[in-house]
Formats: C-alpha cells, structure tokens, sequence
C-alpha cells in the first residue's frame, strides 16, 4: 500500500488558521477589546424569504407519499428541470443560449473545480494566476501536474493577459478575483479564448462571484466571448450569491462544442459525475430555483447590496487615506497595498494590535499577494463603519 505522495508536497493551508490563532491569542490577553473581523470570506445575511418559503415547500413534498422524491433526474445529472430552465433563462438574458444537459447542478463551486481535474491527464501544464483562490494549486499538487504562474500584479491591475511563450494545456481564470477583486473585460476575455484556442488548451473559469458585478463592459459568463464554447467551462456557485455556503449549491457549465482528442467532455463529465456523484438534495435545488423568481432575485439583490454599501465604506476609507486598492465594486473583496511598506503579515500584526481589526495577509493567496492584504465585506454594517473609523484614525 503506497499514499498519494503528493498530498505530502501540499502546503499546510496555515492562512486562516494562523489568522484565526493569532486573533485568539490577542482575545484572550485583552478582553477589554472589541476585535472587529474584515476577514470573513463568508456570508453573514440569512437566506432570502422567498428561497426558505421555496425550501419548506420542499420538505412538505418530502414528506408526502405522492410528492417524495428520491434520486434526481437522471438524464440531467440529477438537475431538477425547474433548476435548469431558470439558469438557462439567467443565461438568456446574458445572450448566452445554453441546454439543459450542458448544466451540471453540483454542491458548489469548490467540489467541481477539483473534481473536473478528472478529465484531464497529468502531463498537462496548468497555468494558474498569482495571487488567486488556493484551492486551483492545491488540486493540482494532488494530481501531481506541473504549475505555472501568471503574475497578477500591481502594474497589470491584477489581470494578468496571456503570455504566448508559455505553453499551457489548462488555464485558470477568476473573475471577479479572490482575493484581488479585481475584473476582466469581455475584450481581455477574447485575447484568453484566442490563446486558448490557439494552444487547444481548455480555460476552468471561475465566475462564483459574477453577481457582484455592477460595470459594464465586465463579463458575467466567459459564453458572453465568442469561441468560448469550444474551450471553457465555467464554475457557478449560489454561495455569495444568495448566502448558500451552508446550504450547498453549484452549477458547472460544460458546452458540447468543447472536445479535446475527439472526446467531448461534457460527455466525459456527465460520466464522471454520474459514476462518482449522486446529486444534490431536492430541498437545495427548490432553494436554488427561488433565487431566480422575481421576488427572489430582489431579495438576494438587497442582501447583495447591504455587501456593497460595506465594500464602498471600506473603499472611501483607502482612498482618504490615500492608499492603492483594487476590488470592492464588482466584488465583495478589497485588496490594499500595505502602508509604509510593510509586508502582509507585518500590517495584520499592526491592524491587529492598533486598531483591534483582523483582515487577511496577502501572501497567503500567492507570492505576489506579499505586502497586500484583504478586506472583505461580508460583516455587520455597523461593525465594517465601526473598523473603517478606527483603521482611519490609525493613520492619519
Ligand atoms: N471559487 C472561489 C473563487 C471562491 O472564493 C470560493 C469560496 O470562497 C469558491 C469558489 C467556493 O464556492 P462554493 O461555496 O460554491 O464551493
């Protein structure tokens, strides 16, 4: 019996653990003080009215002989036809036409991106940028593929472009980012379909937080580019969007016109996830269909925007304080140069022990993530108003 050695080549995920330690240890020796946490990378809002109205319903069906359901549809991985027709309405009205066994319903984001690794051999080279979602590298390591970077960085805004001496078989994009916020433009998209294209190499694009875009001009699908269907699949998730990451529900979109070595994968993947999956709960999949009724998406739409009044607070704080950001208006995420040249874990220390307020270090999302840091959004209002005065008052 031989393990994956490759699990012993991943990084201790120490990031939030550290974070979550350290903000302990400062707790536990002044009690006195009200620690306030801009470092939450979770929902705080409960669930819109019209998606636990739509869940209850679900249990009642549950619970009658005539309306039990058991195993989902088999035909659509599962995915309940009410799910389905109302993604694929979400797509119209992003002029992207897509068909019900091109959706594949999941519990999330997360599971996909690292299940999709499935499909593809490990002789491919994956191109991932930096700093990014920690999950595409670790997937990686476990599967034992070699890993290059594309540096996101202060002076591409963020956005890395394609480099053509790099030769890449599976690219990952987020966007908008984790943690940089930061956004891509349907142009920038076209010049990564073209290099894909061009390279035969397939494009793992992460639109969990598309909701939170706001400017036009910045795509909501990677399918708004023409030529992406022959080479991405895009990863949705219900989790910010409508505060589902205790509920557990996803989408992964897989357009038949993509085929590598003559295989189509959406195919492949129907297979995958017929053999090692077996659906996600009805009650979550009626949730999740609430979300696009009109009373639904108002509801998520308000909690959306009580995110987005916190990203703006903290926004107008950085810029009276005169210091570089990305992020916080298509994305619940700001990502700040650290102050007085300070490094990631250096200025959590100093926010920490001066202003009482806990964010995330920078470097724990990549190399170049060093002297950045992360504010989130998703905390109570008062609080976000309550750490911006004190992180203001710090350095003025
Ligand atoms: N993708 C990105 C970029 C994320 O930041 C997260 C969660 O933080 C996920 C995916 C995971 O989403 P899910 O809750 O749907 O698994």
């Amino acid at each position: 019996m031989k393990i994956n050695e490759r699990f012993l080549e991943l990084k201790d995920s120490y990031l939030f653990a550290k974070v979550g330690q350290k903000t302990a240890e400062y707790r536990a020796a002044h009690p006195e003080k009200k620690v306030i946490k801009l470092s939450i990378g979770d929902v705080t809002r409960p669930l819109a009215p019209a998606v636990v109205r739509a869940m209850q319903k679900a249990v009642g069906e549950m619970s009658q002989k005539e309306t039990f359901k058991g195993y989902g549809p088999d035909r659509y991985c599962y995915g309940y036809a009410s799910l389905l027709e109302s993604i694929k309405g979400s797509y119209r009205r992003k002029n992207v036409a897509l068909s019900s066994d091109e959706i594949f319903i999941s519990d999330g984001a997360k599971s996909d991106l690292g299940n999709i690794l499935d499909l593809f051999a490990q002789d491919n080279l994956v191109l991932v940028p930096d700093p990014v979602y920690p999950v595409y590298v670790d997937t990686n390591i476990m599967g034992g593929r070699r890993i290059v970077y594309a540096d996101a960085t202060e002076e591409n805004g963020f956005l890395p472009m394609p480099d053509e001496r790099i030769k890449a078989d599976l690219i990952y994009i987020c966007s908008p980012n984790n943690p940089t916020g930061a956004a891509y433009t349907c142009e920038q998209l076209k010049v990564w379909v073209d290099y894909a294209l061009k390279r035969n190499a397939v494009i793992l694009y992460d639109a969990a937080y598309e909701y939170f875009i706001e400017e036009d001009g910045l795509a909501r699908s990677i399918y708004e580019v023409e030529g992406a269907r022959e080479c991405a699949i895009e990863f949705c998730s219900f989790s910010k969007t409508a505060g589902f990451t205790g509920v557990r529900c996803g989408y992964t979109v897989v357009p038949k016109e993509l085929v590598r070595s003559g295989a189509s994968l959406n195919r492949l993947w129907a297979r995958r996830q017929s053999t090692k999956f077996n659906g996600v709960s009805y009650i979550s999949q009626m949730g999740a269909a609430a979300v696009f009724t009109e009373e639904g998406e108002r509801e998520i739409r308000e909690n959306i925007g009580y995110y987005k009044r916190n990203a703006e607070r903290i926004a107008k704080m950085l810029r009276d304080l005169n210091l570089f950001y990305t992020g916080g208006k298509n994305s619940p995420y700001l990502w700040l140069k650290c102050p007085k040249g300070m490094d990631s874990w250096g200025f959590f220390d100093y926010l920490l022990e001066n202003a009482n307020v806990v964010g995330t270090p920078g470097s724990g999302f990549g190399k170049n993530g060093d002297g950045f840091f992360r504010l989130t959004a998703f905390g109570d209002a008062d609080e976000t108003e309550e750490a911006c005065a004190r992180i203001k008052k710090l350095f003025i």
